[in-house]
C-alpha cells in the first residue's frame, strides 16, 4: 500500500499527461480520489467528485491534494485543503497573486502541513549542473529565448487569456524558475514590454530587461513569444565575466558548457516533483520558492503595455 493517498483536483491536460502516470509509477503515492468539474475520472476509482469541496469533506484516505486547476482558483482550493488538514502540492504558477501565496505559506506553517509550490522545469538535470557551474561567478550576459506556438500547446484554454491566467508568462515563468535557480545573485526586473492582443486580457509576448549587480557591463534579458510557428525555442544562454559559456536548451534538459555537451537526459520533471514531495512529507517540510512568481508580478508592475493585433484560437 502506498504511503500517501493523493486527491487530484482538476483532471485537465497536465493532470492526465503527467500527474496520473507519474503517481501510478511511484510506490509512495496513490491517487485515491479525484475532483473533476466535467465528471472525468480514472478507471476503477470509486471516489470521484464533480465538486472539490465534496472531495475534501467526504473522500477517505486523502493525505494530500495535488491542485492541477488553472491558477485563478488555486488559492481558494488550497486554503480549504489546508483547513481540512491535507498537505498541498500546487501546480505552477502557485496562485493568482503574490499575497495569496504568502497567505498559503503562513497557513501551512501554522497548521504544520506541507505546502509544495512546484516548478517542474527546475527538475531537469541540466539545471542543477548549471547552478553548480555558476555558483560564485559574476554574470556578464543572460539571454532567455522562450518562443512557442500557443495554438499548439494551449488549444482552447480560455483561462490562460483571462486576468490571472498570465498569458505568455504561463510558459515564461518556467524559464524564470530556471533562471532564479541558476543565477548566483538575485535578479531584478528593470523594464518590460508586454504585448497584449487587442481582444485579450493577457499578454501574447513579453520582453524583459533585468539587472543583477547593476554593473554597466551586464546584459540580462528575456524574450517570451507565443506567436512562434516552426522551430520552438526554450533556451537560456549565460556568459560569465571569466569567460564561461553555458547553454541550457530544450527547457533545461540539455546543457552545454563552452560549446561541448555536458548534460543530456530525458525529461523526468514530474518524477522529480513527486520524489521531492515524498521527502517533504516524510520530513515535515515545506517548499515555497516565490522568486519566479515575484519576477512575473514585477514585470506586470513596471511593464509598458502595448497593443498588438487580435488573437483568435
Ligand atoms: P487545462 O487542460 O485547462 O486543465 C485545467 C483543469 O482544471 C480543467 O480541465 C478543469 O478540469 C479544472 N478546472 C478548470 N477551472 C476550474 C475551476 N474553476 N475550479 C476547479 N477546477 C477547474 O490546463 P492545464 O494545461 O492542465 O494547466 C493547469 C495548470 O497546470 C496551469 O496552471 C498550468 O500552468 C500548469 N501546467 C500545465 C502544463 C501543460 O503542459 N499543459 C505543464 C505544466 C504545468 P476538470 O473539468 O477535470 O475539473
Amino acid at each position: 500500500m502506498a504511503r500517501y493517498g493523493i486527491g487530484l483536483i482538476g483532471l485537465g491536460k497536465i493532470a492526465t499527461d503527467q500527474h496520473v502516470p507519474v503517481i501510478a509509477a511511484d510506490p509512495d503515492f496513490e491517487v485515491v480520489a479525484v475532483a473533476s468539474q466535467r465528471g472525468e475520472s480514472l478507471p476503477g476509482l470509486a471516489q470521484s467528485y464533480r465538486d472539490w469541496q465534496d472531495l475534501l469533506r467526504d473522500a477517505k484516505g486523502v493525505d494530500a491534494v495535488a491542485i492541477c486547476t488553472p491558477p485563478q482558483v488555486r488559492y481558494v482550493i488550497a486554503r480549504a485543503a489546508l483547513s481540512a488538514g491535507k498537505h498541498v502540492l500546487l501546480e505552477k504558477p502557485p496562485a493568482a497573486t503574490v499575497s495569496e501565496l504568502v497567505d498559503l505559506q503562513r497557513r501551512s506553517t501554522a497548521a504544520g502541513l506541507t505546502l509544495f509550490a512546484t516548478w517542474h522545469s527546475q527538475f531537469n538535470a541540466g539545471v542543477e549542473e548549471a547552478r553548480r557551474q555558476l555558483a560564485g561567478r559574476q554574470i556578464r550576459r543572460l539571454e532567455v529565448t522562450w518562443k512557442e506556438d500557443v495554438r499548439h500547446w494551449h488549444p482552447g484554454q480560455a483561462w490562460i487569456w483571462e486576468p490571472g491566467g498570465f498569458g505568455v508568462f504561463d510558459p515564461g515563468i518556467n524559464a524564470l524558475s530556471i533562471v532564479t535557480r541558476i543565477m548566483p545573485t538575485p535578479l531584478f526586473v528593470r523594464s518590460a514590454t508586454l504585448s497584449f492582443p487587442a481582444n485579450r486580457a493577457a499578454p501574447i509576448a513579453a520582453d524583459l530587461v533585468f539587472a543583477a549587480t547593476g554593473g554597466a557591463d551586464e546584459t540580462l534579458s528575456a524574450v517570451f513569444d507565443w506567436r512562434q510557428t516552426g522551430k520552438q525555442s526554450w533556451d537560456i544562454a549565460v556568459e560569465t565575466q571569466d569567460g564561461l559559456h553555458l547553454l541550457l536548451a530544450e527547457g533545461g534538459s540539455k546543457l552545454s558548457i563552452n560549446g561541448k555537451p555536458a548534460v543530456e537526459e530525458p525529461s523526468r520533471e514530474y518524477q522529480g516533483i513527486y520524489r521531492r514531495f515524498a521527502a517533504l512529507l516524510s520530513g515535515g517540510g515545506t517548499d515555497v520558492d516565490a522568486d519566479p512568481f515575484r519576477l512575473v508580478a514585477d514585470a506586470f508592475l513596471v511593464g509598458r503595455r502595448v497593443e498588438v493585433e487580435p488573437f483568435e484560437d
